[in-house]
C-alpha cells in the first residue's frame, strides 16, 4: 500500500512521540522503553494501524509494535493516535528485513502478517513476508514459543505461504481457506483494512498459525 507523496510526511513522522526514532539502538531494551514486563506482540505491514490499534486497545496488558516501511502510510495511524492514544502501542518505519537488528532474540511474544504485499514475480519470492528467509528473521526474534498469524485474501500467496512452513523449519497450528465462515479461528477476530475491503467483494479470506 503506498498512499499519494503526503507533503511533509517524513518531517511530521520525525516529531511524533509515537514513533520510535532509533528503533536500531532498542535491541533488547524494549522492556524498558515500554517501562514494564509486559510481552511484546508486532505486526509487521501494518499500514493504516486500523488493526493494530484495536487490538491494543482490547489487550492494555500486551505491548504492541507497529512496523510500515512507507511514511505516507504510517502517517495515517499517527493521525489515529493522535485522536486516541493508546499507551502501549508504538510505530516504528522500517524495511521488515532489518528486524533482526531492532529485537533480540526472543524478545517478542508474537507477530502479525496481515495482507502482505504478494510480490508475485518468482524472482522477488524473498520479498513475500511469509518467505522462508522472513521465517528465518522471525525465528530470531520470536520467543520459544511464540506463533506467527497470518491473513490474506490472496490465494497464491496464501499457497506459497503454507509451502515456506516445514522448509523453514516450522509447523502449522491451524489453518482456514474461509476465515469468516469457520466459526472456531473467527472468534475474536479483528478486521484490518484491507480484509474490510475484500472480504466485501466476497473474497475468502486465508489465514493460518504457526509455531516452531
Ligand atoms: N496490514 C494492512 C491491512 O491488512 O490492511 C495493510 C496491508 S498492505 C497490502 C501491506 C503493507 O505492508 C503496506 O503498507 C506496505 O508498505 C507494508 N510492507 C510491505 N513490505 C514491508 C516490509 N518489508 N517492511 C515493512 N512494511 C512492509
Amino acid at each position: 500500500m503506498r498512499l499519494r507523496n503526503v507533503t511533509g510526511s517524513r518531517e511530521m513522522i520525525a516529531d511524533s512521540r509515537f514513533v520510535v526514532h532509533e528503533p536500531f539502538g532498542n535491541k533488547g531494551k524494549w522492556k524498558e522503553i515500554f517501562g514494564n514486563d509486559r510481552p511484546l506482540q508486532i505486526e509487521i505491514g501494518m499500514g493504516k494501524g486500523r488493526f493494530i490499534m484495536e487490538l491494543a486497545a482490547a489487550n492494555p496488558d500486551v505491548n504492541f509494535i507497529g512496523i510500515e516501511k512507507y511514511s505516507t502510510v504510517l502517517l495515517r495511524a499517527i493521525q489515529k493516535m493522535e485522536e486516541n492514544e493508546l499507551f502501549n502501542l508504538r510505530f516504528i518505519r522500517m524495511d521488515a528485513e532489518d528486524i533482526c537488528e531492532v529485537f533480540d532474540k526472543g524478545e517478542v511474544a508474537k507477530i502479525y502478517l496481515n495482507f502482505s504485499d504478494p510480490w508475485p514475480k518468482d524472482r522477488h519470492a524473498k520479498r513475500r513476508l511469509p518467505s522462508r528467509q522472513f521465517l528465518a528473521r522471525y525465528d530470531a526474534v520470536l520467543e520459544k514459543d511464540g506463533r506467527i498469524e497470518f491473513k490474506t485474501d490472496n490465494l497464491d500467496l496464501f499457497d506459497f505461504a503454507l509451502g515456506e512452513i516445514e522448509p523453514a523449519g516450522w509447523k502449522l497450528a491451524a489453518m482456514t481457506r474461509d476465515l469468516h465462515h469457520d466459526e472456531e479461528m473467527l472468534e475474536g477476530n479483528i478486521m484490518t483494512e484491507y480484509e474490510e475491503k475484500f472480504s466485501s467483494l466476497g473474497n475468502p479470506i486465508y489465514k493460518y498459525i504457526i509455531y516452531r
